[in-house]
């Protein structure tokens, strides 16, 4: 994948508010409480190293991932701390995690067994945290029987060290806590069940933790708050107000490659679905749906200049046009994406205009598109 230096067409990433995310939720931490960064996804397209180094300052004890190509890019970039793959990683690369000292999720007995296998020809040992099953349906123990004969199989095991037991939220986000409910008592329960002794029991994501849920978690795995982004926002939940200021970090800033006037009869874009009906100034961005910027995209307002204009047509792969009230200079700021919450163009506004969250329209954002830092 090339990174686009030679086109105005770049993510900007400001350091500063993702320190301040860090900072204001340790100091809203419970005592012991330690947090962990999720830098998953190229840390939700905002650059894994980069927000990971400055987690670290901030004083982050570790770091989740996704896959464990993300924990070899942290390890390669210099870090140290505990790292946790959230997802399922295959037992054949219980080797490589674990002379990375990178922490896998179990999700059932049979991964423990396969691992076991692997890990026994070289003499290895892996850390591990039992991913729990309360209700996300996604991975993890959700059976007594299972969980207990896990146990049992782990217990002075020399191939594993036993680091922690997690389960994940599916509605920590919403002010309805039913399901919350529902989920913490099936936690409860498979705790009684364990006779290891892990180091970390945790369940806090972004919004139980900024939502004040209260709910024992040895750390936060803090993912969406690192960004600045309200979890609560997903249009089919009424926002819940989180518990101190979070400062959006991510802009994504273009340029008008070039500008001309149409006339009446004149269409735009593929399938010409917008046809002037008088003379119309009309500019070119050079960011398509190749770069993330969906089709879906077509009339939202982007910022050029000092004016929010409207794209007009289809959004091409490469390109898209917008329908400006005057003529501007080609090389004019387009801002497709503020960082200013309150903006039109804000990334929540912008992911309510795509029915998607903001989680979906900053992870989307290609590698084509160069990340700089302020
Ligand atoms: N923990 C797990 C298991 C996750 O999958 C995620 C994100 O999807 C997180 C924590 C972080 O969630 P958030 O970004 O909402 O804080």
């Amino acid at each position: 994948m090339i990174a686009g230096i030679h086109r105005p067409a770049e993510v900007h990433v400001n350091l500063a508010a993702i320190e301040a995310n860090i900072t204001n939720e340790m100091k809203h931490l419970e005592p012991d409480q330690k947090l962990f960064a999720v830098v998953k996804a190229n840390a939700y397209g905002h650059g894994a190293v980069e927000v990971a180094k400055v987690a670290l300052k901030a004083g982050a004890s570790g770091f989740c991932v996704a896959i464990l190509d993300e924990a070899l890019e942290l390890r390669q970039a210099g870090i140290v701390k505990p790292i946790l793959v959230l997802g399922v990683v295959s037992p054949e690369y219980a080797d490589l995690a674990s002379v990375n000292d990178i922490s896998l999720t179990v999700p059932n007995l049979d991964w423990l067994k396969e691992a076991e296998k692997v890990l026994q020809k070289e003499d290895l040992q892996l850390k591990i945290h039992l991913g729990i099953d309360s209700g996300m349906g996604r991975i993890g123990f959700n059976e007594d029987e299972e969980f207990i004969a896990a146990n049992k199989f782990l217990e002075s095991n020399p191939n594993f060290f036993v680091e922690g037991m997690f389960a994940h939220f599916a509605s920590a986000d919403s002010n309805d806590d039913t399901y919350f409910k529902k989920q913490v008592a099936k936690f409860e329960h498979m705790k009684s069940l364990l006779t290891l002794k892990p180091k970390w029991i945790h369940v806090d994501n972004t919004a139980a933790s900024i939502f004040n849920k209260k709910i024992h978690s040895d750390l936060v795995r803090y993912g969406i708050g690192i960004y600045g982004l309200n979890p609560s926002s997903n249009p089919a939940s009424p926002d819940l107000e989180p518990a101190f200021e979070l400062k959006p970090a991510l802009s994504f800033v273009s340029e008008l490659t070039h500008v001309k006037t149409i006339h009446a009869g004149d269409g735009v874009g593929y399938g010409s679905t917008f046809v002037a009906d008088q003379d119309t100034i009309i500019g070119t961005v050079p960011v398509g749906y190749a770069d993330g910027w969906i089709r879906k995209f077509q009339g939202f307002k982007v910022k050029v200049g000092d004016e929010y204009c409207p794209i007009v047509g289809r959004v091409c792969m490469d390109q898209f046009m917008v329908k400006l009230p005057y003529k501007m200079p080609v090389g004019s700021k387009v801002v497709l994406i503020s960082d200013d919450p309150a903006a039109p163009n804000s990334i929540k506004k912008a992911a309510d205009y795509v029915d998607t969250i903001h989680y979906e329209v900053a992870c989307l954002l290609d590698d084509r598109l160069p990340r700089k830092y302020f």
